[in-house]
């Protein structure tokens, strides 16, 4: 058997795949390879962020962008062609009258910054219908990642990328650590088990407890907010990790990891859960948190559908460990945290706010009830609404 290095390996979990991909460039070696007759690409913000996951190997086993035969094994039947589970199709879109020139495309922001290279292996047409109804179970263009799907160009250019991941600017830009940092802290810190918990929104007590439940069964949490592109509306990334760095005073100091994951949000529903999973697995996680509605945006998904997928799909081939939560809410009778699971009481009992009425308390300045939110990420949430 293969003798895998320590850093490479927590001791808990391989990578989706058996080995984690790393797809990095350095400046010098991009330029080079980006100089002399090659066509330039200005990516969206989700392909950029699709983009730096390849390269760190969030998306292990993926190397770059799919062609034909995986889009549709991907679409049709949630696998790689070589029959590994993988959920949701990873393109890259060819705008209109952009002419490849040679083997390659430069891959740059908006800016003309150099982002990464793609080896052009194909060049195919997208079928976005089919992508929209068989992976976000819907054509409704008024759903965000349905909508970014019918929006990208219809022909798509497939290939192995190599891209640059400089450091991010802001307070994410430290805490966006690859699957090689994070499996490496794992493995100093000495932790076996591992939870991930993915989140795009603030981290309130209802989250802090399921967090908390599921860090009594393991050896360490695994705090993983999404920041690539979400939709208007959701919390800006930097307000999110300051609230998030606030609540983990509230944890044992050593027992939790604070990182960032850069990948755009779908909002794929059930379909995404699994990717989400799939990716904490190659940052080196045993044990995934799946709430209700995960990944889930407006009515589209039933609150269980996304718990129901990733507990059908056989364990060997997920490789992770779902751990399957209801919402938590503070019961006023049984003066603690608790879920349907563990409370008898009505729901008159319970401290229980809807999104839009948190949003309406912090943007006039009002503090929700401290069994909702804690007071120090609340204020922070606050101060970012009067701006
Ligand atoms: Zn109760």
């Amino acid at each position: 058997m293969q003798q895998l290095q320590s850093t490479d390996v927590s001791p808990g979990s391989l990578p989706h795949g058996g080995q984690l991909v790393d797809r990095r460039l350095d400046a010098q070696e991009a330029a080079a390879l980006a100089s002399g007759p090659v066509a330039s690409l200005v990516l969206t913000a989700a392909e950029a962020a699709d983009l730096r996951a390849v390269a760190t190997g969030a998306y292990s086993p993926l190397v770059g962008f799919m062609g034909a035969k995986q889009h549709q094994s991907v679409t049709e039947q949630m696998r790689l062609p070589d029959g590994l589970l993988w959920p949701i199709p990873v393109c890259l879109g060819l705008p209109d009258g952009l002419r490849i020139q040679g083997d390659r495309l430069a891959l740059r922001d908006p800016e003309g910054r150099l982002l990464g290279l793609v080896e052009v292996a194909e060049v195919f047409d997208r079928d976005r219908q089919a992508e929209a109804q068989l992976v976000y179970g819907t054509t409704d263009p008024a759903h965000p990642g349905v909508a970014r799907v019918l929006e990208a160009p219809a022909r798509a250019v497939a290939g192995p990328i190599q891209a640059l991941v400089e450091p991010l600017e802001g307070p994410v830009g430290t805490r966006a650590l690859t699957p090689t940092q994070t499996r490496a802290t794992f493995a100093e810190r000495g932790w076996h088990t591992v939870v991930g918990f993915q989140t795009r929104n603030p981290v309130h007590r209802a989250h802090e407890y399921l967090m908390k439940c599921a860090l009594e069964m393991t050896d360490g949490l695994l705090l993983h907010p999404l920041v690539g592109p979400t939709k208007d509306g959701d919390v800006p990334a930097e307000v999110r990790m300051r609230a998030y760095a606030a609540v983990l005073q509230y944890f044992p100091a050593g027992r939790v990891l604070l990182a960032a994951l850069v990948a755009p949000m779908r909002y794929a529903g059930p379909r995404e859960a699994v990717l989400h999973a799939l990716v904490r697995k190659n940052y080196g996680c045993t044990h995934f948190i799946v709430g209700r509605d995960h990944a889930g945006v407006g009515s589209y998904y039933g609150p269980f559908d996304a718990q129901q997928l990733l507990g059908s799909l056989p364990a060997e081939d997920l490789g992770i460990v779902p751990l399957r939560f209801d919402n938590a809410f503070w019961c006023r009778r049984c003066g603690a945290m608790a879920t349907t699971k563990t409370c008898p009481h009505p729901d008159r009992e319970q401290v229980a706010l809807s999104g839009t009425q948190v949003r309406a308390m912090l943007a006039s300045g009002r503090l929700p009830p401290p069994e909702f939110s804690r007071a120090e990420v609340a204020e922070l949430l606050i101060d970012a609404y009067r701006i």
